[in-house]
């Protein structure tokens, strides 16, 4: 029953693409880095640098990615990184502070991070300071920082990055489910995550419904095998 209620709701997300399983069983599979697309770490066959959509978001994303993340097969960060301009990737484990991965000019109060919120909140998505205090206008926000892993690669990344603390957190309660299964019902996708991320922060709609439908062009056509 559960399954049917989720291939209900994203056939009404997605009317044109195939039900997708609840738990995918290619979340895990790797793809060969020598067959893989420099540019988009896509399997070559399957290279969707001239076909993503790109969009001048205005608050700049930058995606932490975990190393161990970057040849997954269904990984959505390149595609998020792809489609918006102002984003950028960053591989690593530790970083000392903001300005190492945003640059000198920028302070962390002026930054939100994409928060692995596990206790449901009756908002899909709320903003807090770092006093826990609630942010209602966020036109101050000049960035958002995104990681890009598994929930225990991300738990490892907030251990190591204590600069994480110092910037205010945008909590998620999705209520739809992701398009390609989780191990955790509230988790999501990376893009699927900032998608969101860019709704709460006021970007126009059409950025996150693109986002949303390109990764779920991308789900649909990437094939069992690498
Ligand atoms: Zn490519």
């Amino acid at each position: 029953m559960a399954d049917l209620i989720l291939f209900r709701k994203i056939n009404a997300m997605n009317q044109n693409t195939p039900k997708i399983p609840l738990h995918d069983p290619r979340a895990h599979l790797r793809i060969n880095k020598l067959q893989a697309c420099p540019n988009c770490f896509r399997p070559k066959n399957n290279c969707i640098c001239e076909k993503v959509i790109s969009f001048p978001n205005r608050v700049k994303i930058i995606i932490l990615q975990h190393p161990q993340e970057q040849y997954k097969l269904l990984n959505s960060a390149r595609l998020a990184h792809l489609a918006l301009k102002n984003s950028k990737i960053r591989v690593g484990l530790s970083w000392p502070n903001l300005k190492a991965v945003a640059g000198n000019d920028q302070i962390p109060s002026n930054w939100a991070i994409l928060y692995l919120n596990s206790s449901k909140s009756s908002k899909p998505c709320q903003i807090i300071d770092r006093n826990k205090k609630e942010i209602l206008d966020c036109s101050f926000i000049k960035g958002i920082i995104a990681l890009d892993g598994s929930w225990k690669q991300a738990k490892s990344l907030w251990w190591r990055n204590p600069w994480f603390l110092r910037l205010n957190r945008i909590s998620l309660n999705p209520d739809h489910p992701s398009l390609r299964g989780q191990t955790r019902s509230e988790a999501l996708s990376t893009v699927e995550a900032i998608a969101m991320a860019l709704d709460c922060i006021g970007e126009k709609k059409e950025i996150s419904e693109s986002l949303r439908a390109q990764y779920a062009q991308l789900v649909v056509s990437t094939e069992m095998t690498p």
